[in-house]
């Protein structure tokens, strides 16, 4: 599936879309290049899960957590980029962080990647000028409830 991302707005509705069909256990997997817009979906996805507050990137802390009353469901944000292999991410106690909670990855493929969970919703985001494109693949847990 492809969605069409020609600004911000777009970029919020698409993040509002994605929020209303979250569960624990999810992954939001986002890749795309450097400024693709990956952060800046995950903020639109917090906010469609009721956050209001700031979002900062997590590329140094690698993980940031938010949980109720402060969004719907527990989630983590994360970035992988500065992962050296995908071992580290077992390191930082990953599963830990992700039990009971969805969570929202920024390079996964740093981390070993998510596309094997059935619960992983893998988007790709594309530069095309002042736009931005999407492609969304769906785990099989995604296939009924495609944002
Ligand atoms: P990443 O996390 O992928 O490195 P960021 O989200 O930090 O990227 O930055 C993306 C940049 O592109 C921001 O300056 C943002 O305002 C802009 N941007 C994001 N989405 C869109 C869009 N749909 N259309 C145009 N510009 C966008
Ligand atoms: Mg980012």
């Amino acid at each position: 599936m492809i969605v069409n991302l020609p600004d911000l707005a777009a970029m919020d509705a698409f993040g509002a879309r994605i929020a209303r069909q979250m569960i624990a256990g999810d992954v939001i997997a986002l890749s795309g290049d450097l400024g693709a817009g990956k952060t800046t979906l995950a903020r639109a996805i917090l906010v469609g899960l009721g956050f209001q507050g700031e979002v900062p990137s997590p590329t140094f802390t690698i993980v940031e957590t938010y949980d109720p009353p402060a969004v719907r469901l527990p989630v983590v944000h994360a970035d992988f980029y500065r992962l050296e292999d995908p071992g580290e991410a077992e390191e930082i106690g990953l599963d830990d962080y992700r039990h009971g909670a969805a969570m929202i990855a920024e390079w996964p493929d740093h981390a070993g990647g998510f596309a094997h969970e059935d619960a992983c919703l893998s988007i790709h985001i594309e530069i095309a000028d002042e736009a931005r494109k999407a492609v969304v693949e769906p785990g099989a847990d995604w296939l009924t409830r495609l944002p």
